[in-house]
């Protein structure tokens, strides 16, 4: 079986393809054969080592496929099924998972990030992390939703509780959570700003239905002028110190900033005074609950979202792809073929 695998910690230069014996379902678990994965920014932090983990590696939270083999005691799913993963493993056992808070279980294991994950032909996987793909989507668009789109719903829904009819503001559009909350909050009655540097990506916001795209430079004015001088209920800031300032700036009174990533860095200088003076709130997150994997897959099949592929690669130009990603040039999700 072939698969992508991290042999150091030098960047998209360290992947390469190997071979790895097929391995066959215990008790509780499947094995899904996928047909697409999809990569995330976190599976280019990890091949700079950030954080290290054993090598040789296979990275990877995002996959959809076909069931081709299944454990003992498993009644929910079937060989042929064709399904998409909630990219978590929990313990199951803890008073956060018992809750419904795998983001807090101490034993939550990220598909890629801690156990071996979807960049190879077939992966072993517990029972109860597998969902009915939605139907009117490619394999190739289903392998775009896990890590991201949970994310987003998270982050916009359970963090945000973002309403109808509440202006959003999506900085730095184009990448994969920026992408999925453009669709999420448009399919929720929201009013959308989406920013970027390049104008090519802000008329491609424009046509997935955002309300105005706009440079990245000096945004926050415009903002407030498309708001009518209220300012936005919320910003999406994924891109970090580059535009935060403006991102407070664009708010209005009582607003927040929804940040589940940085990808101008990590350290950021913040003006108190400007925050509390207008009541605003800074709300993070990273990933989210199986509950809410439920609610995403749910919206994208009622509301009938597509999460748009910026590009398809086949598995052994897996470097490649991940160039690509880490080039930052990508509109949607890069997806990989088995
Ligand atoms: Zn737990």
């Amino acid at each position: 079986m072939r698969a992508l695998e991290l042999v150091g910690f030098e960047g998209p230069a360290s992947l390469q393809l190997g071979e790895r014996p097929e391995t066959e379902p215990g008790p509780g678990e499947v094995r899904v054969r996928f047909s697409n994965m999809a990569l995330n920014h976190l599976d280019v932090f990890i091949t700079r080592g950030l954080p290290k983990r054993p090598l040789p590696a296979i990275l990877g939270s995002d996959g959809a496929g076909v069931i081709d083999a299944v454990g003992l005691d498993v009644g929910t799913v079937q060989v042929g099924d064709e399904v998409v993963l909630y990219p978590i493993v929990s313990c199951g056992q803890c008073a956060a998972c018992q809750a419904g808070q795998e983001v807090h279980c101490p034993k939550m294991a990220i598909l890629g990030e801690h156990t071996d994950g979807t960049l190879q032909e077939a992966l072993v996987v517990p029972a109860g992390i597998c969902h009915p793909r939605p139907a009117h989507l490619s394999f190739a668009e289903t392998a775009a939703l896990p890590l991201a789109w949970l994310t987003a719903w998270r982050l916009l829904f359970t963090r945000g509780q973002l309403k109808t009819g509440d202006w959003v503001v999506l900085v730095g559009i184009g990448g994969g959570v920026a992408t999925a909350c453009l669709l999420l909050a448009k399919a929720h009655g929201l009013h959308v700003v989406a920013t970027s540097r390049d104008a090519a990506k802000c008329a491609r916001a424009l046509e997935l239905g955002a309300d105005v795209a706009l440079p990245s430079t000096g945004f926050s004015r415009a903002v407030q002028e498309a708001t009518g001088g209220a300012g936005a209920r919320a910003v999406v800031d994924t891109v970090g110190p580059a535009t935060f300032d403006e991102s407070i700036r664009s708010l209005g009174r009582e607003g927040m900033i929804l940040t589940v990533g940085a990808t101008s860095g990590p350290k950021l200088e913040l003006l108190l005074p400007r925050m509390w003076f207008r009541h605003l709130a800074l709300l993070t997150s990273t990933m989210g609950n199986h509950s809410e994997f439920r609610c995403m897959l749910e919206d994208v099949n009622t509301y009938q979202l597509r999460p748009p592929v910026d590009r398809l690669f086949p598995l052994k130009d897996g470097a490649a792809a991940f160039a690509h990603l880490e080039a930052g040039e990508q509109f949607g999700k890069v997806v990989l073929s088995a």
